[in-house]
Parts: C-alpha cells; structure tokens; sequence
C-alpha cells in the first residue's frame, strides 16, 4: 500500500509486508524532489518484501539512478534488500557503527556473541539453536556493500533536500533519525514506535543499552514535531507523549524484576524471564515462538544489565552461569 503523507517535500510511505511476523510491516518511505530521491530503509530480503517495495518504487516512478538509500540501523527488516540498491550503484548512507555490526554479522561474529552471552545467563543450548532460523538471520542482506557513513548533527542533502541526522543509540548502537527542521518532520525509525515497544538488547561492544536508550528519548523529547513517522505501524503527530509512556514502561519492568528477584533470588537470567509481564497475545512462557523467546531474553537482560550498572542487583557466577540477588 502507497500513502501520500506530505506535500513539498514530497513523502509517500510504502507498507512493506512483514509475513509471519509481529511487526506485520516495514514502513519504507520514499521522498521525491526535482532531480532526486531518497529512500529510507528496504524490507527483509525476502521475494515478498522485495515485490512490495520495488512495486511501489516503480509505481511512484523513482528512478535507482538518481535516489539515494539511507539506512537508519542495521536490523534486517531494514536493510534486506540494500542489495538491489548497490548493485544499481545508489549511494548508501549509514552510520559506521551499525555498518561495522552489519559486515560482522554476515559471517556470525555478532550473533555468536550472543549465543554464548545467552548461556551463560543459562538460556538451554536447545532453544538457542531453535532460533538459528530466525528472520533476522534468514532475511539479511547477503552482498557486501560500501556506504557513506554519517554521524550525529550531520546535514546531508538528499532528494534536493537538507536533513539533520540525529544519532539515538539504543535500539540499536548505530541507529540514526532523520529530521526535516523546517517541516518539523521526524523519522523516527524504530527509536520511537508508537503501537509497540522498542525492543532493547545486549550488545558486544556497547555498555548498559538501555540507559543509552533512555539518554536517546531525552535527547529529543524537546524536538519540535509536527509528523512522526516510524519504522512500523503507525506514526503520530507528537513524541513527548509517547517518550513518557515508553519510560514508564522500562521503569515498571526494572520495578518488576527487582520484585522477583527479591522474593526468588539466585535466579539466572532465564529464570526471571518467564516471571516478567509480556504481551504476546495470551501466550504463556512455554507457548512463545523460538524468535520471540529470544527477544523476551535479550530485552531481560538489557534490563538486568542496567540494575547491575546502577547497583540495584548482584551478580555472581556459579558454576559457569550468572544468577542474580538484590545487591
Ligand atoms: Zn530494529
Ligand atoms: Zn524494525
């Protein structure tokens, strides 16, 4: 589906499918001007997703020989089909960081990393391995590619028009906004969602990711915005309102494991886990999809990384695994 979401500049939104997968669609948007054009963000690579994009992409009439393609982080679902764009020889724009996990994942630096990170926090070797044919493994762009990097406060001139790229590590450490001063237009990528929670990780090299992601709403909670558009579902005219709800939702989750880890302590990670409060539509623990449990895990332990680095929780090894206590 096409949508037409703003005048001079002109900005259309192609939903691109999602299939079997929770986000349901990537929002890729496309921005026309005279002479260029820019697309952010691709789809899975993934035949259904590269149908819908390059049918909308044809539909609109974008030409690949005069558009750029700016990539706001490297989750697949969002640089899948960056491939299609290089082989066409369009510049590429990301930020270093992302584009580095990006390289390093292609061979499984990044994801073996957190496998063994996973069992020491005593997730089982079985559902580690039930989740090697994860869509963000399966649907990864398979090209090596070169990009012009971009860093925080840069401005870049894309279809014949001025952004400012706004650096919120987070999500994921490289992810960049996009923003159009003048139209107070803001591409939130999946730094702010309006429908779901951003998911927070662990990563290699990046120390305590949700207090970065945290630092990442406040730095443009005061940002004027009259058009929020997002990486999934649906966008908004506003961002405080929402920047607040998302804070008070990582505060009740840091709440909630301080409460189970008080009544049950020495637990591991992947005990506290299940204790936590999901919306995976009525499904309990054991009825989570392989994927889904793997991100339940992740986002647990973002959380707990944050209550050791703030001296809320106690960590100690026994016997090659981590468990936790009130510190
Ligand atoms: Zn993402
Ligand atoms: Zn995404």
């Amino acid at each position: 589906m096409i949508q037409q979401l703003f005048h001079n500049p002109d900005i259309y939104q192609i939903e691109v499918d999602l299939p079997d997968n929770p986000l349901k669609y990537l929002n890729s948007y496309v921005v026309k001007g005279k002479m260029h054009n820019l697309v952010i963000d691709t789809g899975f690579n993934r035949p259904e997703c590269q149908k819908a994009l390059f049918d909308g992409l044809q539909e609109l009439d974008v030409d690949l020989q005069c558009t750029d393609l700016f990539l706001t982080h490297l989750h697949a679902d969002h640089t899948g089909l960056v491939g299609a764009f290089a082989t066409a020889g369009c510049p590429i724009y990301m930020h270093g960081i992302d584009y580095t996990y990006l390289k390093d994942s292609a061979d499984g630096t990044t994801w073996r990393f957190t496998e063994q990170n996973f069992m020491r926090e005593g997730m089982p070797a079985a559902d580690i391995e039930k989740q090697f044919s994860n869509q963000a493994r399966k649907y990864s762009p398979q090209i090596n590619f070169s990009v012009k990097t971009v860093s925080d406060g840069d401005m870049v001139r894309l279809a014949d028009t001025d952004f400012h790229v706004i650096h919120t590590p987070g999500h994921t450490k490289g992810l960049c906004c996009l923003y159009l001063p003048k139209q107070e237009i803001f591409f939130t990528s999946d730094h702010i969602l309006f429908d779901i929670t951003p998911n927070i990780q662990i990563w290699s090299n990046m120390r305590d990711a949700l207090e970065q992601y945290l630092q990442s709403l406040d730095k443009v909670y005061q940002l004027p915005v009259q058009l929020a558009l997002p990486g999934h579902r649906k966008g908004n005219i506003s961002i405080a309102g929402r920047i607040d709800e998302i804070k008070e939702h990582h505060r009740n989750r840091l709440q909630e494991i301080l409460d189970i880890v008080k009544t049950q302590p020495h637990m591991t990670a992947f005990e506290i886990a299940p204790h936590l409060t999901w919306s995976m539509r009525g499904k309990k623990w054991n009825e989570f999809p392989p994927t889904q449990k793997w991100f339940a895990m992740g986002e647990t332990l973002a959380h707990i990384e944050y209550l050791v680095h703030h001296g809320r929780l106690a960590k100690e090894e026994r016997n090659g695994v981590f468990l936790y206590a009130l510190a």
